[in-house]
């Protein structure tokens, strides 16, 4: 462990790896987050009309996601941008949820929301405008539901920790990180992934870690390329946003992937991912998923 890093971090102690806990994971029905597995989550920025998250949970589901995202309560920039269906987004999730068997993981973003959000949610997400919202993330911690944690947009690693450590401090244990890229001077693409962030958040909390390079580019043909790299740094999975037209799509449609992109991602990511098995069969002590500490 770099000991900067120790000092850095070692205070937030309920999510922080020590030689007792090295590793947790999250568990949703019969899927292990930060475990063995590489854990695709997938599905449209927002929920907009029940054929809309049917077709892709269905899409994504044959491509082998785990569970589907999709945005009824929408956090967006503008106040004329579509603000989500609300409890009718919620309906239409729990629905796809029916009919396919995926697990459910959608935004939360006020705690005046957190009890109905969790009767139809799986997974909470904390989007990353709301990651130091501290009344949310202190009703979060008695909901009942893990919670997928965004780091926010502008937030340092050891302030995404702070939050991690307040929810498990509130009650809530079952955390995954989230790295969606971060604010700099880059405007190439929307955010610039952090992609440091893995290896680092692997060598300093037990926490699963994921990466969303949907929001992380804004640009739908990175996202594939980006995912590879989450793969090869020893993420524990991807939140990937997936739309049956992206270019019709109510928010988010440049970074959308369609079904066939989709498909075609996670066909590519196999190698990768047999790769990373069979190094860390190998070499348990030399890949760098928390394990050059
Ligand atoms: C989202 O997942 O659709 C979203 C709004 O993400 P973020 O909070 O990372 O912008
Ligand atoms: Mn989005």
């Amino acid at each position: 462990m770099n000991p900067r890093w120790n000092g850095q971090f070692s205070r937030f102690n309920l999510v922080a790896k020590t030689s007792e806990s090295c590793r947790s994971t999250v568990r949703v029905r019969d899927i292990e987050i930060g475990g063995a597995d590489f854990v695709v989550i997938a599905g449209p920025c927002a929920v907009e009309s029940e054929d809309q998250l049917l077709r892709t949970a269905e899409a994504v589901a044959a491509a082998g996601a785990r569970l589907l995202r999709g945005g009824a309560y929408k956090p967006r920039s503008s106040p004329y941008s579509f603000q989500g269906l609300g409890v009718d987004g919620l309906k239409i999730l729990r629905k796809a949820r029916e009919e396919t068997g995926l697990a459910i993981v959608t935004e939360v973003m006020s705690e005046e929301d957190v009890s109905l959000i969790a009767e139809y949610a799986d997974i909470m997400q904390v989007g990353t405008r709301s990651m130091d919202n501290y009344a949310l993330l202190e009703a979060l911690g008695r909901c009942g539901r893990p919670v997928l944690l965004k780091r926010g947009m502008t937030a340092t690693l050891e302030e995404l920790l702070c939050s991690a450590q307040i929810l498990a401090a509130a009650g809530n244990p079952d955390v995954i990180l989230c790295e969606r890229g971060i604010r700099t001077f880059e405007t190439a693409t929307r955010n610039t992934l952090d992609i440091a962030a893995v290896p680092v958040l692997k060598t300093v909390s037990h926490l699963p870690v994921i990466v969303d390079p949907s929001h992380a580019t804004g640009v739908r043909s990175l996202v594939p390329v980006l995912a590879r790299a989450a793969v090869v740094v020893g993420a524990d999975g991807l939140l990937v946003e997936v739309h049956p037209d992206p270019d019709q799509a109510l928010s988010d449609g440049e970074q959308s992937l369609t079904f066939r992109e989709f498909r075609e991602m996670m066909d590519d990511l196999d190698p990768y991912l047999a790769l990373r098995q069979e190094a860390r069969q190998q070499r348990p002590q030399l890949v760098a998923v928390g394990g050059t500490d």
